[in-house]
């Protein structure tokens, strides 16, 4: 299709009139619209050559959305008990999550905090981003602050500076680290301004979020280099979707993708059970096939480690021998807390928990 896109596409006259989605949905995509943020920027867009492609899956909305099943959660993993303040998310001992605001430059149909995140909402007005500095002032165990979102990287240059030079000046904090997508769904707002604000003295780590490999546009690549350029590492980490990455080829692209842009592939995760994303799920027995498919044949550079968030709250483990036990149907949380899980990871609602 390589059409270019003036704008980010939003509304289903919009998705219509760009060829990714029939008239005959328009009724379906506003219902969807009507529950769920939709964004598609014109770097993604222009990617998408056919709606069910491993791009246009991600970010078009499908009416099967609106399809919610009993494991799924609108606060998959937890987060919202685990926190002490607007903002924070406190789960482990040295680190924390902080979330100044929750836009992002796409919504993918399968965001684990689709009930949360969009256009309009949660940003931290000055009054709460103090509330969350006074927090960490205070719990000098914290070492590391996660930003994620929403996308972190949607924040102006200069609300990004003032957050950046908050945390500097709490002494115990040694590493801040950002998630976001923008590096590759809209490469542009990678620029000087943002990039100052960046600049400190603590380790400073970005996260990029991508699923497939035709999101690492020269564009893109070039905003990873503007990135690495200030001395700042990227690590990747990437959703097992269906359709988008879940063949030993499309998963293979994904991983060269991300070490030819020197970016270190971090976690696989395995999809939180968030409201309406069933066509994205792969069971874990299939995920960890597909890995030891790619045994041999990529660098270890490439090798990510296969997470599964414990739904509840209890934590994220490798999906591998050591947390998995009765053949999958159960996991082992960081503290050696049993939990019985379904195929797709989803809490068991079958089986109460018991203890190992
Ligand atoms: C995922 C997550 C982190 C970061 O975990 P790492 O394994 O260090 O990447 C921190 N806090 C919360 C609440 C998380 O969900
Ligand atoms: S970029 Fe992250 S937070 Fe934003 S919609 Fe995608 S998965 Fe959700």
């Amino acid at each position: 299709m390589t059409r270019l896109f003036p704008r980010t596409l939003r509304t289903a006259d919009e998705l219509i009139a760009a060829g990714l989605a029939p008239e005959a949905a328009r009724a379906g995509l506003e219902d969807v619209a009507a529950a769920y943020a939709t964004a598609i920027p014109p770097a993604f867009a222009a990617l998408i050559e056919h709606p069910d492609d491993p791009i246009g899956r991600q970010v078009i909305p499908d009416p099967a959305e609106l399809l919610t099943t009993a494991a799924e959660r609108s606060d998959p993993i937890g987060d919202e008990a685990l926190s002490p303040v607007p903002g924070i998310v406190h789960r482990y001992a040295d680190r924390v999550l902080l979330k100044p605001l929750l836009v992002c430059p796409l919504y993918c149909r399968f965001c684990f905090r689709r009930e949360h995140v969009g256009p309009d909402g949660g940003l931290l007005d000055d009054a709460a981003l103090d509330r969350a500095f006074e927090w960490l002032r205070a719990h000098p165990a914290i070492g590391e602050v996660v930003m994620t979102g929403g996308d972190p990287l949607m924040l102006s240059a200069r609300r990004m500076d003032r957050i950046m030079r908050a945390l500097e000046a709490i002494p115990h904090i040694q590493t801040i680290r950002i998630h976001t997508r923008v590096p590759v769904a809209d490469p542009a707002r990678v620029d000087a301004a943002l990039l100052d604000a960046l600049e400190t003295d603590r380790a400073m780590w970005v996260v990029l979020h991508a699923n497939h490999a035709r999101e690492f546009t020269p564009e893109a690549r070039a905003a990873l280099r503007r990135i690495q350029s200030r001395a700042i590492p990227v690590i990747g980490q990437s959703v097992l979707l269906r359709g988008v990455n879940d063949t030993t080829e499309t998963l293979e692209g994904l991983l060269r993708a991300m070490v030819a842009a020197r970016v270190k592939p971090y976690y696989l995760h395995q999809l939180d059970p968030a409201p309406g994303t069933a066509r994205f799920h792969v069971p874990i027995a299939e995920g960890r096939a597909l890995l030891a498919s790619l045994r041999g044949r990529v660098t270890g550079l490439a090798w990510p480690t296969y997470v599964l968030d414990i739904p509840g709250g209890h934590g994220k483990v490798p999906l591998g021998p050591e947390y998995l036990r009765d053949e999958g149907r159960a996991v082992l949380d960081p503290q050696g807390v049993r939990h019985e899980i379904g195929p797709t990871g989803e809490a068991n609602l079958a089986e109460k928990p018991r203890t190992r």
